[in-house]
């Protein structure tokens, strides 16, 4: 099989092991926004972060008003707040001056690589970041990859290791929604669980069959 045919095979192998997972969208604004809290922290930090910001100042509309200080007071709990809060106020200040509002609707028409590049022209945004507000906020096919598919496509054999994770995993996939959602999910899943970045689990992992990095004896 070619890699094109080998992560659509892993991606059924994988839905039939961990069954259809329910997607979850945020708005895309509450998204990029959540994005730059989870810097260098965990999932319960970064959401902490965000409902202090939220208790803090009522709405993202609000905070867009605030100074980066008064930013950086109300997300402490998650770290690097200096840095994060002068992202954050950037990023809302930016789209309030040229969209008006904080209202990302207008991406939904635009050609999917338009909107990508709108969405990394934000410091702090990379192609993670866009490719998920794209594919979960949006229905679009693009992938995106974070640590845990970086590593494990790497281990499978279909991501070679001087290759952009991104730009390789969006030429292999069938620009299909649905199905990268659910590949998305699985693979971070498998990371998490199973393909650790030390000592993978082999022996209980699904894909060992298809494996080049197996340790299963
Ligand atoms: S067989 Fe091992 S290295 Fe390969 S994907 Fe599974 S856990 Fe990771």
């Amino acid at each position: 099989v070619n890699k094109q045919e080998k992560i659509i095979l892993i991606g059924e192998l994988l839905l039939s092991y961990y069954g259809k997972t329910k997607t979850e969208s945020r708005d895309p604004i509450e998204e990029l926004v959540t994005t730059i809290l989870s810097q260098n922290t965990n999932d319960g930090n970064r959401d902490r972060a965000y409902r202090c910001l939220i208790d803090r100042f009522g709405s993202l509309e609000k905070v867009a008003k605030a100074s980066a200080n008064e930013i950086a007071q109300a997300i402490k709990v998650g770290g690097l707040h200096n840095q994060k809060s002068l992202r954050i106020k950037n990023l809302l200040t930016q789209v309030m001056r040229q969209r008006g509002s904080l209202d990302m609707s207008f991406l939904a028409g635009l050609p999917l690589q338009e909107a990508m590049n709108w969405l990394l022209s934000f410091t702090g945004v990379g192609k993670k970041t866009a490719g998920i507000v794209m594919l979960f906020s949006f229905n679009q096919p693009y992938f995106p990859v974070d640590t845990h598919i970086k590593r494990v496509t790497k281990r499978l054999g279909i991501v070679g290791s001087t290759e952009d994770p991104h730009n390789r995993m969006n030429d292999l996939l069938p620009p299909n929604p649905e199905v990268m959602q659910q590949l998305h999910m699985h693979l971070i899943r498998l990371g998490r669980e199973i393909c650790h970045p030390s000592k993978p689990d082999c022996v209980n992992c699904p894909l060992v069959e298809h494996c080049p990095s197996s340790t299963k004896p």
